[in-house]
């Protein structure tokens, strides 16, 4: 088979339709066509302001010494992003991946976006592997609280923050993941074993870099055994590789090890829709 776009498009869609469960791993290029900037792109929130970088880095650290002086710093951030990224619209590819899960092609959506978009396009099973911007989340007992249920503004008047949680009184924290944070257990544990039943993973706007989530395609294709799979199997693989497909502007470094099966070069927003249009050609 020739590699020219059409003939992938087609060889995704024919891979969908045959496989039994379809998961899809989804990155930052995904919403860049919803006009959220990366991190670290030509555009990205950290190559223009640098210090956000280093404020991320310390922000776990930050809110476990004092979870009071966080929270008054965070909301004194001059980036409005919850404005920002609220105002965002999901794009074709949004879209297109709630297409797929209405017709029973896609199990999940394993996500490292933290800003909804999946969830706003309609799609229902969402994993926020990174955690959700309009979430926060309390680290002792796992619960987790749309950001509306507090007014953090009066809060900060008041001198009542940290927000607590309305279980178990513990301070709440944005939902969202930091580094050096602990993937939260639940999101972990369901990724993992999507990892590990699916037989076909759509690797979506993500250059796969990011550990744990970029360990989630090598599972999948079985190039790294977990270790529920060892402790199964007694050494012996007892699941067969799931197909890894790409869809990113440029190749990766799962494009580079041969961990995919193949790389559909482009722009998710434009890809995905061709390959849902080019299924409804073939059932
Ligand atoms: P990344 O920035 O490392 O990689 C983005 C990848 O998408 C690149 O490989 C790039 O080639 C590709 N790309 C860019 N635009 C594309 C498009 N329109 N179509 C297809 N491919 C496109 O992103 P990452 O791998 O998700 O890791 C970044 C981390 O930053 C994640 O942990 C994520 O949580 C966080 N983040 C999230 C958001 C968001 O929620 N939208 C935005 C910025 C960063
Ligand atoms: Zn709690």
């Amino acid at each position: 088979m020739t590699n020219n776009l059409e003939d992938l498009i087609k060889r995704a869609a024919s891979d969908i339709i045959n496989a039994g469960h379809t998961v899809a791993l989804t990155g930052a290029g995904f919403s860049t066509e919803s006009g959220i900037p990366d991190f670290r792109g030509p555009d990205g929130l950290w190559t223009k302001n640098p210090e956000l970088e280093l404020k991320a880095y310390q922000a776990f650290k930050d809110f476990q010494r004092d979870p009071k002086q966080f929270w008054i710093d965070l909301l004194d951030e001059p980036v409005k992003i919850l404005q920002e990224w609220g105002d965002a619209e999901p794009n074709p590819g949004h879209l297109a991946l709630v297409e797929l899960e209405k017709k029973k092609r896609l199990k999940r959506i394993l996500t490292q976006n933290i800003d909804n978009l999946h969830q706003k396009a309609g799609s229902k099973k969402v994993v926020d592997y990174h955690g959700n911007i309009f979430k926060l989340r309390c680290l002792a007992c796992g619960k987790r609280y749309p950001i509306e249920k507090f007014n953090l503004d009066r809060l900060r008047e008041k001198e009542q923050l940290p927000p607590r949680c309305k279980s178990c009184g513990d301070p709440l924290k944005p939902d969202v993941v930091y580094f050096g944070e602990p993937i939260p257990a639940d999101v972990s544990s369901v990724s993992h074993e999507e990892a590990i039943k699916c037989d076909l993973m759509l690797v979506c706007g993500t250059s796969a870099v990011v550990f744990p989530f970029a360990e989630l395609p090598l599972i999948a294709s079985r190039k790294k055994r977990s270790t529920l799979d060892t402790f199964l199997s007694f050494g012996l693989s007892i699941h067969t590789p799931a197909k890894i497909v790409e869809i990113n502007s440029d190749p990766t470094p799962l494009t580079k090890e041969g961990i995919s099966d193949y790389l559909i070069p482009g722009k998710t927003g434009e890809i995905l829709p061709r390959i849902v249009e080019s299924i409804k050609t073939m059932v």
